[in-house]
């Protein structure tokens, strides 16, 4: 651990946390995820295609949270509403296939308040018959999962959000009461933002297929352990700008290399004659 970064809990540290649900079915589940945000003094709400929007049932069921619902901000990707996120983790009720970096509850709390002072957050909700899909999971540094029955996992998508907030009240809580700052020992840089890591991840299956590594159009589950592994790693502006760098001179090298080969075929087939 080389260069850190002490980072104390602000007044405003919540206010950088926003909840992302995705795809709702019931606007009644809207509500009460405002209402949870609210609670525990937390304001942004993200809707990605929200089934049934705006909706009466969910101001009824916000209660005195209808101010979170107003300021919602709708949009119509995911992409779109982590794209300036520099810390993203997506909520998961069950296991997946290729597992990811799982953080408890407690640990989300933690990480997105000691964050909270660097860059905008998101905590992502998945629909409430099939949660998140695998596409959506993948676009998350880490995955969080409330350690509940496992033979009866799936809360309900606002008791999750009420959950997942409640952690990062109580973290937040902890900070400012003793004063500590949370240390923060990961960066000396700030994290690429999820967007730039969207373009990066183009870029790079891109350069893989130009080098034959990858078959073009059928990354497999290639580029899922990539995203993985990046995500693991998360990437600083830095460290991302010298990975675009790599990629684009070992395109360069591949394009002037075949270049070069089919100049000397031309002169082949020319002596040849
Ligand atoms: N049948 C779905 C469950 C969706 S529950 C599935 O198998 O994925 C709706 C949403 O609530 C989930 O997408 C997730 O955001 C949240 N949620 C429910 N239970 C959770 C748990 N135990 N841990 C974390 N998030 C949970």
């Amino acid at each position: 651990m080389t260069d850190s970064i002490d980072v104390a809990a602000t007044p405003d540290s919540l206010s950088k946390i926003r909840i992302v649900l995705v795809n709702t079915s019931h606007p009644g589940n809207i509500g009460g995820a405002a209402r949870a945000i609210k609670n525990m003094g937390m304001a942004k709400l993200y809707l990605v295609a929200p089934k049934e929007w705006p909706s009466d049932k969910a101001v009824w069921r916000a209660s005195n949270a209808a101010d979170v619902l107003e300021d919602a901000v709708v949009v119509d990707t995911l992409d779109e509403a982590i794209a300036d996120c520099g810390l993203v983790i997506g909520t998961s009720a069950r296991e997946r296939r290729i597992p990811w970096p799982l953080v408890t509850p407690r640990e989300c709390g933690e990480r997105a308040v000691a964050e909270s002072s660097q860059h905008e957050i998101a905590i992502v909700f998945g629909r409430e018959d099939r949660g998140l899909t695998n596409e959506e999971l993948h676009k998350c540094n880490y995955h969080v999962h409330i350690p509940s029955n496992p033979d009866y996992s799936s809360l309900n998508l606002a008791t999750a959000v009420q959950v997942l907030c409640y952690e990062m009240r109580m973290s937040h809580l902890i900070a400012s009461q003793d004063g500590q700052p949370i240390h923060y020992d990961d960066w000396d840089q700030p994290p690429a933002k999820s967007e730039a890591m969207e373009r990066y991840y183009v870029h790079l299956q891109e350069t893989l297929e130009k080098l034959n590594f990858l078959e073009p159009g059928n990354p497999r589950q290639t580029m899922t352990r990539l995203r993985r592994l990046y995500g693991r790693v998360r990437l600083d502006e830095m460290e991302l700008s010298i990975m675009r760098g790599i990629l684009t001179a070992s395109q360069n090298y591949v394009f002037h290399t075949d270049k070069k080969i089919a100049e000397l075929e031309a002169k082949l087939e020319q002596l040849e004659k």
